[in-house]
């Protein structure tokens, strides 16, 4: 299908909950289209419902960031139904915690290619076309933990400096030629993110951790804080490029 010059279809992967969910809301309500991908795919089809009831229009099909042949099935049914896609949001992420010298080799490598070559997949699949049409947008959802470290998070914290990395080589790869390349950098935000750590190893001394920095710093942001960030980043007109924005809890007074 080609694309109306004011038609932008956008792929938000991790959008099954959180922040990933209520971007392709936003997205959707600023008349994007939005093809929603994640492993649970009936909660991805729930939004879908939620923004055909508001007139936006959307599609979901099942995404596994860490299995190629999930990325590329993914990539070929958002083609079919969309045609070419103009905006990526690489946002699925999970954090399982741990301490460092306890956490099996196995596993800290299973983050990483979530967190960073889930990234570097979607990367392949959607921006080879948008360097040919010499336009785009990509943005990668990071985390504050990509420049200052906390305990417990060692493995998350290595994609997503990883991550970042891969950013800022690519922003320098492709300045000038039509195709932004973006980070938001979010802070500590409500979402399903943590929700299974209890059982993790360091479960117990994270969730205190928090709670105490909670405690002294900070509130929680809510998910919609960061899909305006999002959907400001890719809706800043041609010739401006927000190359990063950290979004962070204010502070209480
Ligand atoms: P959620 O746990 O609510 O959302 C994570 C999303 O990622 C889910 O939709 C999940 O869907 C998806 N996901 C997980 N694994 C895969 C996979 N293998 N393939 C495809 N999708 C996957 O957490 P958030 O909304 O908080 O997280 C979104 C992003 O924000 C992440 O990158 C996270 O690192 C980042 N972030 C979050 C912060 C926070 O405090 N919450 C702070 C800083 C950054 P499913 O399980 O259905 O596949």
């Amino acid at each position: 299908k080609p694309v109306h010059p004011d038609r932008r279809p956008a792929v938000v992967s991790g959008a099954s909950s959180g922040i990933g969910a209520t971007t392709a809301l936003t997205l959707a309500a600023a008349g994007f289209p939005v093809a929603l991908g994640a492993r649970r795919v009936d909660k991805c089809a729930e939004i879908v419902e939620k923004i055909r009831a508001e007139g936006g229009e959307a599609i979901a099909h099942p995404l596994d960031v860490t299995d190629q042949h999930s990325v590329d099935a993914f990539a070929k049914a958002v083609a079919t139904d969309f045609g070419d896609v103009e905006v990526l949001v690489s946002n699925a992420g999970h954090v399982s915690p741990g301490i460092i010298h306890e956490v099996d080799t196995e596993r800290f490598a299973t983050e990483i290619d979530l967190n960073l070559l889930g990234a570097h997949r979607l990367v392949r699949a959607f921006v080879p076309g948008m360097v040919e049409r010499q336009r785009g947008d990509v943005l990668f959802v990071s985390s504050d933990v990509a420049v200052r470290a906390r305990p417990f998070m060692s493995s998350y914290a290595a994609g997503k400096w990883g991550l970042e990395g891969m950013a800022h080589a690519m922003q320098m790869e492709l300045e000038g030629s039509g195709v932004r390349v973006s980070i938001v950098r979010p802070g500590p935000t409500w979402s399903e993110m943590g929700t299974d750590w209890e059982d993790a190893a360091a479960g117990d001394v994270l969730t205190g951790w928090i709670k105490f920095g909670l405690a002294r710093h900070s509130h929680f942001l809510k998910p919609k804080a960061l899909a305006d960030a999002i959907a400001t980043v890719v809706s800043a007109p041609r010739g401006v490029h927000l190359n990063l924005i950290e979004v962070n809890p204010e502070a209480p007074l």
